[in-house]
């Protein structure tokens, strides 16, 4: 297991030699010791970035594309001890880390395809006097920083179009799991990436390690994916140099269920949005919006599959749920639920912490929550399912619709026009109809309002690490 920092194609330790403990959110137990890297160490990862940076750009995007689709090759065939990583750094369940690899890997074979798309467009000027050429060039050396919550697929999204585009990148992930994406620096390496196109810095002083990387003027794009309050601060910082930011923030995903909608896809719809990854996702369904008549039916139904589901560490094969991350995490899901139960909630099923060692919680359903719940405005990150009445559409949509984020919402209706006027009037950058999974490589995923700016996969995700140059050409 690579535990050194990996920068200019070389593990090296930290600058200041100082390491620091990588917890098992199952037990608590240290598992890794990783270099934790510095301001100096930063600046050095830049320096490597910045001279593998004209070489990159100047390779064939054919070779480009072939180097992503071997690391694709490469972590598929690795996928079942990727997964045992993530499971073991993250808490979740492995089922859900294979998942993760899956998805993750796909981002490399999705913009290897990508890498040799290099479009460009011509145009007369309205005046006839001359031409408009469009060319795209690589952005310049990036600075991608990542969340703990999804650690091979939220550096695989960044690296991927990154790498296509003919940047470099450095990598610094979330100081909870840093070890799966020093396992994709090498995986990287081993598929051909030449030294100092990908560094990876693990560090537990992200704020100082990040801003020196924002303050150095050869740096030109921050991609961030976490939370909407740190990313309030990397804009900020970015301002300073102007620098091109995507932004991928936090969600407060609805999940509405029309009383016309089929309840046994809804509910099974539901499990997906809320569980998968144990509801440590951007994209989990935070607030259930069920129309009246069908609310007690399908509250009973979510609240016995629910109660179902094998908790336990994540590693073990017949698990379902793992633990939440750390205890922070656990932490906070607790008090969200209390204070929704001290206002009048009942607990269908979970509703309460258990003793004992590691990070658990249990999967927990809520009615009768009141509409200025805490519960309700901020992102849960763990298995609880709060639900809400509505009587009518537009109730609906304005109780969708009250939040900050915008991120993604799902939408459960047998009347595919109602379906897709919902999605409309919904303000978010995704919605699902009648399906409890959004996220796809070959799709735009990015939020609106404070979900974030940009978009990552699709073709959209190729363009945020390029820049348009316009030639006034006359011939
Ligand atoms: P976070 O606390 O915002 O951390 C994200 C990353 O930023 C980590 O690498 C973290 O490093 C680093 N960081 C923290 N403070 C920083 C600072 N002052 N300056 C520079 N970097 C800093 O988020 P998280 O708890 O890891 O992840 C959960 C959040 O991510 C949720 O809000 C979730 O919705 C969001 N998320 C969004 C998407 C999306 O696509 N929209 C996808 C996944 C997750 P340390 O680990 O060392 O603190």
């Amino acid at each position: 297991m690579e535990t050194e920092l990996f920068i200019g194609g070389k593990w090296v330790p930290a600058s200041s030699g100082s390491r620091f403990d990588v917890l098992d959110p199952a037990t608590g137990d240290t598992i890794a010791s990783v270099a934790d890297g510095t301001e100096t160490d930063a600046i050095a990862a830049v320096d490597a970035a910045a001279a593998a940076g004209p070489a990159w750009a100047k390779t064939p995007p054919r070779v480009r594309a072939e180097v992503l689709r071997k690391a694709f090759e490469l972590m598929t065939e690795r996928a079942a001890d990727l997964a045992k990583l993530i499971s073991l750094e993250n808490g979740k369940a492995l089922v859900d880390a294979k998942g993760e690899v899956t998805y993750a890997a796909e981002f490399f074979r999705w913009f290897a395809e990508e890498a040799v798309r290099g479009e460009g467009s011509i145009a007369t000027a309205p005046s006839g006097a001359n031409k408009l050429l469009v060319v795209r060039q690589p952005v310049g050396v990036c600075v991608l920083v990542t969340p703990w919550n999804f650690p091979a697929a939220m550096a695989t999204r960044k690296i991927g179009p990154a790498l296509a585009a003919g940047c470099t990148v450095i990598l610094k992930p979330a100081s909870d799991t840093p070890l799966t994406a020093l396992a994709m620096a090498a995986i990287l390496a081993e598929a051909g990436v030449p030294e100092g196109v990908v560094n990876v810095l693990p560090s537990r002083s992200s704020g100082k390690v990040v801003s020196a990387m924002l303050h150095d003027p050869r740096v030109r794009k921050l991609s961030f994916t976490g939370s909407t309050e740190v990313g309030r601060i990397l804009l900020a910082q970015a301002a300073e140099n102007v620098v091109n930011t995507s932004m991928e923030l936090g969600g407060n995903a609805p999940f509405l269920v029309f009383a016309d909608a089929d309840l046994d896809a809804a509910v099974d719809g539901a499990m997906i949005a809320k569980m998968r990854n144990g509801g440590e996702a951007c994209t989990a369904a935070n607030r259930f919006f069920v129309e009246t008549t069908v609310a007690d039916d399908f509250s009973r139904r979510l609240a016995q599959r629910m109660s179902a589901l094998v908790v336990g560490p994540g590693t073990d094969e017949k698990t379902q749920v793992g633990p939440l991350v750390n205890e922070d995490t656990v932490a906070k899901v607790d008090s969200l639920v209390r204070s929704a139960l001290d206002a009048g909630a009942e607990a269908i099923t979970g509703g309460s912490r258990p003793g004992g060692p590691g990070f658990y919680y249990p999967p927990t359903v809520l009615t009768g929550v009141g509409p200025d719940s805490a519960i309700l405005r901020e992102e849960i990150f763990g298995p609880v399912a709060p639900i809400v009445t509505f009587t009518s559409e537009d109730e609906a949509i304005a109780l969708a619709n009250d939040t900050e984020y915008g991120l993604v919402a799902y939408v459960y209706t047998g009347d595919l026009s109602r379906g897709l006027r919902v999605s409309e009037a919904i303000e978010a950058g995704m919605v699902g109809v009648n399906r409890g999974l959004v996220s796809d490589p070959a799709a735009p995923f990015g939020g609106v309002k404070q979900s974030g700016i940009g978009r990552e996969g699709g073709h959209e995700g190729l363009l945020e690490y390029l820049e348009s140059k316009y030639i006034a050409v006359s011939w």
